[in-house]
């Protein structure tokens, strides 16, 4: 579905991603894990198009992307949240997650927002939606509650359903168990599931190993911006050079 090839993202003198090279199969979750500043945020920004890489390709979908625009870049199908969350304070929760799906809108989000006679029946369709992805996060109780208000793992199941609006085919999630209670992370492992059972393929950064180990096809380990083991959860977890990074290297946790 996606691949990367030899991929540099260099700020100053720093090399944040070193010749990283990625493919992503279909219908697969995919873990990237590393020590802190590894590289693994850069790597979503770079595919998501917020950074245009110093060097190296990304074909997504059998197009290239590179240097394209972020909002094309989702038109294409990929969406994303993000490490520290990115949520409209002060809309509701519904309303965050129709400002994802306003792309579906033959009319203009100002419209939609104040409710112009003539979209008001588009804005009922994208409200039956909104909420039903509401529902699929579980936050169906507060539709109506500001986002500023809901509770940080909440905020954070938000930010999964304004992703989802988009209907990708690729869902890039950035830490999404950070903050998360116990109970919050077993709902997110089977919400992840029923994500890819919707044939949405994943990306997940996660330095949870729990839900790495339990939901990930396959798994790729940055250590100073470079890809130092690939390969199965299991496998990855066991491999030394990754035990050493975590232990030593850039490690700060
Ligand atoms: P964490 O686990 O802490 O989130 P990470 O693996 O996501 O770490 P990145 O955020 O990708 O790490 O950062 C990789 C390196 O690139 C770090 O040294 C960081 O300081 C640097 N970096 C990231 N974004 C920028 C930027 N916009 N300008 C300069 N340096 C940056
Ligand atoms: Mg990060």
């Amino acid at each position: 579905l996606l691949e990367a090839r030899n991929i540099v993202m260099q700020f100053g003198g720093l090399k944040a991603l070193n010749d990283v090279n990625l493919q992503i199969k279909k219908g697969s979750v995919h873990g990237l894990i590393g020590p802190n500043g590894s590289g693994k945020s850069t790597t979503m920004n770079v595919l998501t198009g917020i950074y245009s890489p110093t060097a190296g390709e990304i074909e997504f979908n059998g197009k290239i992307i590179t240097g394209t625009t972020p909002s094309s870049i989702a038109g294409e199908g990929i969406a994303r949240t993000f490490q520290n969350v990115q949520l409209f304070g002060e809309m509701t929760a519904i309303e965050n997650v129709l400002v994802g799906l306003h792309h579906t809108f033959r009319h203009s989000l100002i419209d939609v927002v104040f409710q112009t006679p003539r979209c008001r029946k588009e804005k009922n369709s994208a409200e039956v939606r909104a909420a039903s992805l509401l529902q699929f996060v579980g936050l169906a109780d507060l539709a109506n509650e500001e986002a500023r208000n809901l509770p940080y793992g909440k905020q954070r199941l938000l930010e999964i359903a304004r992703a989802l609006a988009l209907n990708p085919s690729l869902l890039l999630l950035d830490e999404p168990a950070a903050g998360l209670t116990a109970p919050d992370i077993k709902e997110l492992i089977s919400m992840i599931e029923k994500i890819r059972s919707h044939g949405i393929t994943v990306i997940l950064i996660e330095h949870h190993m729990d839900v790495v180990m339990s939901i990930c096809d396959t798994v790729t380990v940055l250590d100073f911006g470079q890809k130092i083991a690939e390969g199965t959860p299991a496998a990855v977890q066991s491999d030394e050079k990754v035990i050493e990074a975590y232990l030593g290297g850039s490690a700060k946790t």
